[in-house]
């Protein structure tokens, strides 16, 4: 990489893989098979790119930095079944990431973390299409990702992902394994994406989840009511029709707790 003068840029989240045993453990985590197409986000110098590859039938790769053109380039002159993109995979609508896809595909990615969230909202709530999401996080959205209610790390994010699927850690990673080292520790995070988990509106469902975590200390009963304008004997009514405490906290309810909730916002509105 030195040969190509390439610089790692900060601002682009770059920390490189490039042990073949984890790059190996990473596509085995994604669950994929040679009939698999995949979309990968961050291609860097494409040692992942050239591992799942490796293994799949087809590869997309989206990477923002056209310096690695050249590295790519070298990397992935062999592989006959990868295509790199050179945009940013958050401002690429989905239709136009989906025109590179003949059948449903999976993710497989080592993210720059500041785009860990968006992504997952992304791909999780615009499309249908997806069949499952491997990603390299920083340890404690790992954590977030796969906690349980009533547990300090369970929010917003963990809901939305036990909505649309389930999701698990596969392996904890050393952030000695990064190239450069970075501040954190790493874990590679499976959701299998099960659409059809739950019978309810998704986005009125994400709302109402977005409500209940507005201000954390307050009760589900004060930010259900602020959010959606209604009035404290309203929304008493709303929570006891879908079963729930009216002291309730918003990280006391499980998943089926808010799909309740939202499958009985109607019933309670229209009375
Ligand atoms: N997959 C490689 C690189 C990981 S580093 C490996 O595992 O070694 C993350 C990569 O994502 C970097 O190459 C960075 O340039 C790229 N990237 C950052 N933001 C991006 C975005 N919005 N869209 C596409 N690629 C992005």
């Amino acid at each position: 990489m030195e040969l190509n003068g390439f610089k790692f840029n900060k601002k682009f989240g770059q920390n490189f893989i490039f042990d073949k045993n984890l790059l190996s453990a990473i596509v085995k985590d994604a669950n994929v098979t040679n009939n698999s197409q995949v979309l990968e986000i961050g291609a860097g110098a494409g040692t992942l790119t050239k591992t799942i590859a490796g293994n799949v039938k087809k590869v997309v790769s989206f990477e923002i930095d056209e310096n690695l053109k050249s590295i790519l380039g070298e990397t992935l002159k062999d592989c006959n079944n990868v295509e790199v993109v050179f945009k940013d995979a958050l401002k690429t609508n989905i239709e136009d990431i989906e025109k590179h896809f003949t059948e449903n595909y999976s993710i497989i990615a080592n993210l720059p973390y500041y785009i860990t969230t968006p992504l997952i909202f992304k791909f999780l709530e615009e499309t249908n299409k997806v069949n499952s999401i491997t990603i390299m996080v920083q340890k404690e959205v790992a954590e977030r990702l796969v906690a349980k209610n009533n547990c300090k790390d369970y929010g917003i994010i963990t809901i939305l992902v036990d909505f649309y699927g389930t999701a698990k850690i596969t392996r904890v990673v050393s952030r000695k394994m990064f190239t450069p080292v970075p501040n954190v520790d790493s874990a590679v995070v499976h959701i299998e994406i099960q659409k059809g988990k739950y019978n309810c509106d998704s986005k009125l469902f994400t709302k109402i989840v977005q409500s209940a975590f507005n201000m954390r200390r307050k009760t589900l009963l004060n930010n259900l009511s602020q959010s959606f304008n209604l009035s404290k004997e309203k929304t008493q009514n709303w929570l006891r029709l879908a079963n729930i405490s009216v002291n309730a906290r918003a990280e006391q309810l499980t998943t089926v707790d808010y799909v309740n909730l939202t499958n009985s916002y109607f019933d309670n509105i229209s009375q």
